[in-house]
């Protein structure tokens, strides 16, 4: 098959569009004739790499993958060869205490596809049936691989762990990222009222159709904090969606006495301080998360493919051009998903 893979970590250049062996589906799985791609930032640091990671070579990125069964391994009857299917990265064993109560995001020897495993960046690709969702016979490859993990990850994180209620306000740090605007459609959706702090007017704009209630543009702002504070009549927002990391203090100043920070991310950078009084004297929860069960994933591409959640599609480039394409996602230049065309 054909595939973009890395034999060591570095920069775009590392990528090369090359032959490597299609996969054997194994008993259990299934082998995916894999017809779109999407990247998400951390396929951008696999890439790059970091100290303890240590990868079979050479390594294939991509968490999301969208295509049809090409072959069934031995015992899997809940699937046919060409249905249409998207993928679920989230790899639990199985197994463990954890994937046996339904936690399998938490489970003991938890993998990601295209993180610590060969991803999607590829014609094919086998995996567990369990990691495969049914896709209605007109559904877009594109529009499912766009929304399989930034919606999991942002559902998990805003209405299993953060218990957003309708009549809430949420203030989303940033506009253009893939899981950014998966919340704002979701908090919409969950009828809350939605706060965008922006870096520049276009991408606000943006922001503003997918349904953003109050826009601040923080290249106009000195003080976003304070801006959000205001606008939310001096009484403080109920969430933060924050998946930047550097930012958490004016986060945490924009929230009510009670309200949650929400993160599933770091863009901003991995070490940052906080004022510990913030949190106490505010009654303030931090709550993390990474990825979701498959019961979250499989409510939210519910969804998804009703119509009642769509994903926001920037631009789409060939599998041969990933290299390109990564290079857009990394510097910013994108507003929602960025996907890759596998012909
Ligand atoms: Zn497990």
């Amino acid at each position: 098959m054909k595939a973009v893979l890395f034999y060591q970590h570095g920069g775009p250049e590392v990528l090369q569009y090359a032959d490597f062996p299609t996969p054997e589906p194994k008993a259990g799985e299934v082998l995916v004739r894999l017809r779109a791609a999407a990247l998400n930032r951390m396929d951008v640091m696999v890439r790059n790499g970091w100290p303890g990671l240590k990868l079979e070579m050479p390594h294939i990125n991509g968490a999301d993958g969208a295509g049809e069964v090409a072959a069934l391994g031995e015992g899997v009857t809940e699937f046919q060869i060409g249905d249409r299917v998207v993928i679920n990265a989230n790899l639990g064993c199985g197994r463990c205490d954890f994937c046996l109560a339904g936690e399998d995001h938490r489970c003991r020897n938890w993998h990601l596809l295209g993180e610590t495993v060969r991803g999607t960046y590829a014609e094919y690709v086998a995996l567990p049936a369990r990691q495969l969702y049914r896709l209605p016979p007109d559904f877009d490859f594109h529009q499912a691989a766009a929304a399989a993990l930034v919606y999991q990850t942002a559902w998990h994180s805003l209405i299993t762990r953060g218990g957003l209620r309708a009549g809430e306000t949420v203030l989303i740090v940033g506009a253009g990222g893939g899981v950014n605007t998966a919340s704002l459609q979701i908090a919409k959706l969950a009828g809350a009222r939605v706060i965008v702090v922006g870096s520049n007017a276009r991408k606000l704009e943006k922001a503003a159709a997918l349904g953003a209630d109050i826009l601040i543009d923080r290249s106009k702002e000195e003080d976003w904090s304070k801006a959000v504070f205001l606008a939310s009549g001096k009484r403080g927002v109920d969430v933060v969606v924050d998946n930047v990391g550097t930012t958490f203090m004016q986060s945490l100043r924009t929230l009510r006495k009670g309200g949650r920070l929400l993160t599933v991310g770091n863009s901003g950078g991995p070490r940052f301080e906080i004022d510990n009084r913030y949190i106490f004297a505010r009654h303030l929860s931090i709550i993390g998360s990474t990825m979701s069960p498959i019961r979250d994933f499989v409510e939210v591409m519910n969804l998804v493919v009703s119509g009642k959640l769509q994903p926001v599609i920037d631009s789409t480039f060939p599998l041969r051009e990933a290299a390109k394409a990564q290079e857009r996602l990394w510097n910013g230049e994108n507003f929602g998903k960025i996907t890759l065309e596998i012909g």
